[in-house]
């Protein structure tokens, strides 16, 4: 079958998988809680002949098609803690959650690539797995969940694909590059314990704001030194918290912050370089540090050969001229997980109504992305999938 033809289809069924996406976003439900979402996906399968089966509780995984081979196209399901406020018709009637990262969107184009597959279902050269995957947005990540439940092993598939809507680009526009592009997420955690005192003597005690002060800019600086200028890595202390009075030397200061990179073995080192600097700096004020660091995301890689395959679907899709390079991001994302497992691409998929020049942002409460690019995105993931199975 023509590429092509997946466009036609997608935006014949462009009203339903609209329909779908606003349906998730009046119905918004967090991380590892999307149980509705869960039910309407399954619903939605079984009514279009498709088996749903669960996996990491809140997940859907499904198959079309028969033979050895297989692909996976992956969505998320989750939203985030954030109240609305775009006035849309369909905003959320869930107070205080939030479809903010377009993961409505996400899914509602799965659910429509899942309704041409199986339309098409006979001249699938093989099987293409759903994977309807819970908590994207929140630490250890659904992919890793899903990924424990031995979907991998399970189905087997060659490669995965997924995408993401991208504010920063225009409706009818993709972006992907290959190799890493998105960074690896670690969450910091200090707690400095001195010894508190009154103000006026110092002496008396030991003052963790002292060391937190001096500790804050250290470790920046040891980003600085100790990463390839060439290769981009964030440190970044954003939470400090101790002390209640101007003539009180407080006993306790706690800091958090993120640890990003692109590189996962020099991400790696720097845990245990953050932990032996800050135990020493914080002992020069006698202080005495202890540094929990809570392992998030590892950097996202896009595969060669996955990419170059996405790329050229794409541009057979949409265009030539409307694929473009993606600039890589310290943003994280858990398809970040597969792609350590399997090859993987990861693609961005304009969102930006083409009339205006911006657009309020992912996990902004005003975040409406141009529902124009869903049938693009569908057409993407049956396209991807089946064009992969033919090679
Ligand atoms: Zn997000
Ligand atoms: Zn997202």
């Amino acid at each position: 079958m023509e590429l092509q033809h997946w466009l036609t289809a997608a935006r014949e069924h462009s009203e339903q998988i609209i329909a779908y996406r606003r349906h998730l976003h009046q119905h918004p439900e967090l991380s590892f809680a999307e149980h509705r979402t869960h039910d309407f996906i399954s619903s939605v399968l079984q009514r279009a002949g498709i088996t749903p089966h669960t996996v990491a509780q809140t997940g859907v995984v499904a198959t079309i098609g028969t033979g050895e081979r297989s692909v996976a196209i992956r969505a998320d399901i989750d939203a985030l803690p954030i109240t609305e406020r775009t006035g849309l018709p369909f905003a959320s009637e869930c107070d205080g959650v939030m479809h903010a990262c377009g993961h409505d969107c996400h899914t509602a184009m799965l659910l429509g690539a899942a309704l041409m597959l199986k339309q098409h279902e006979h001249m699938l050269p093989g099987r293409v797995l759903l994977i309807f995957q819970p908590g994207e947005e929140k630490s250890p990540g659904g992919a890793s969940l899903v990924i424990a439940d031995g979907v991998l092993d399970r189905y087997h598939p060659e490669a995965i694909f997924g995408q993401h809507l991208y504010p920063d680009a225009p409706t009818g526009t993709i972006e992907l590059t290959s190799g890493p592009i998105m960074a690896s997420a670690d969450e910091l955690y200090w707690t400095l314990h001195g010894k508190g005192s009154h103000a006026a003597q110092p002496h008396k005690g030991s003052n963790p704001i002292r060391a937190a002060a001096e500790l804050i800019v250290h470790l920046e600086g040891i980003v600085q030194q100790r990463r390839d200028p060439l290769h981009p890595a964030v440190l970044a202390v954003t939470a400090i918290e101790g002390g209640t009075a101007t003539n009180v030397v407080p006993d306790c200061v706690r800091l958090k912050g993120t640890l990003r990179s692109f590189d996962d073995q020099w991400r790696r080192q720097m845990w245990n370089r953050i932990e032996a600097h800050s135990r020493v700096l914080a002992s020069l004020h006698d202080v005495e540090c202890t540094v929990e660091i809570v392992t998030g995301y590892p950097p996202l890689v896009n595969n060669p050969e996955a990419t170059n395959h996405a790329r050229a679907v794409a541009q057979q899709l949409v265009g030539t001229d409307h694929v473009r390079t993606f600039e890589p991001k310290m943003w994280a994302e858990d398809f970040a997980f597969y792609a350590e497992r399997i090859p993987a691409a990861f693609w961005m998929l304009g969102c930006r109504p083409p009339e205006r020049s911006t657009m309020p942002g992912l996990h902004s409460p005003l975040f409406n992305p141009d529902e124009d690019a869903l049938p693009i995105g569908a057409a993407m993931l049956a396209a991807v999938a089946t064009a992969w199975l033919a090679r």
